[in-house]
């Protein structure tokens, strides 16, 4: 793989131009990705955060769910909140019988933080990125409720984080990958920390 791996951006709905710029500052060039000749040529494929039922109903519009279950098969994919839920096999508190990329054997439950923290903001320490604690940006998050066994759990939050938060600690999974795949209920994008799309860079890098 050389230096500049191409990285696609699927660009329909989300926060396409964060993840766009932080790729481009960890050293990737980014092609965004609208349709399904957009695939060609790119080395892994980045799914924005938004809204999982928007990007859902738009990649189906667009005939973009076979050439997106491809990439998961075939490609290093990362997801950050809708994303983790488009990879998701499993899916609860879906608004609508929600069609997903699926290919991550992961439970994702949406929105799964209740109103009392619907956004916050919380340190975490993830051994995978090394430290210091990653500052990760919550926003109407899923959580990971279940995983196959070939999941790894990067991190799993330690403290409760609402009221309504009925999960335990090994519940609170936020952070996995499983292979080529991985996945955050939180945005890196929204932050200046660059080390999250590094790492998913050398995955893509060592592919
Ligand atoms: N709640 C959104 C969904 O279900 C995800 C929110 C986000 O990506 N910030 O898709």
């Amino acid at each position: 793989m050389g230096a500049s791996p191409i990285i696609g951006v699927l660009a329909i709905q989300g926060d396409v131009r964060e993840h766009s710029k932080m790729l481009v500052e960890s050293g990737a060039v980014v092609r965004e990705v609208k349709h399904a000749s957009d695939f060609a040529g790119v080395a892994g494929l980045v799914i924005p955060g938004g809204e999982s039922t928007t990007m859902g109903i738009l990649a189906d519009k667009n005939n973009l769910f076979e050439p997106l279950r491809a990439a998961a098969r075939e490609l290093p994919v990362y997801g950050s909140c809708a994303g983790l839920i488009m990879l998701a096999d499993v899916v609860t508190d879906a608004r609508l019988d929600q069609p997903t990329i699926g290919g991550l054997h992961i439970t994702a439950q949406r929105n799964a933080f209740g109103r009392q923290r619907d956004s916050f903001e919380i340190d975490l320490d993830i051994d995978a990125i090394g430290a210091p604690a990653f500052h990760a940006i919550f926003i109407r998050a899923p959580l990971v409720t279940s995983v196959g066994p070939q999941v790894e759990v990067l991190c799993a939050m330690k403290e409760s984080v609402s009221r309504d938060d009925t999960h335990s600690q090994d519940e609170r999974i936020v952070a996995v990958r499983q292979g080529n795949l991985l996945a955050t209920s939180f945005h890196p994008e929204l932050t200046s920390d660059l080390r999250f799309h590094q790492y998913f860079i050398e995955m893509v890098r060592s592919a």
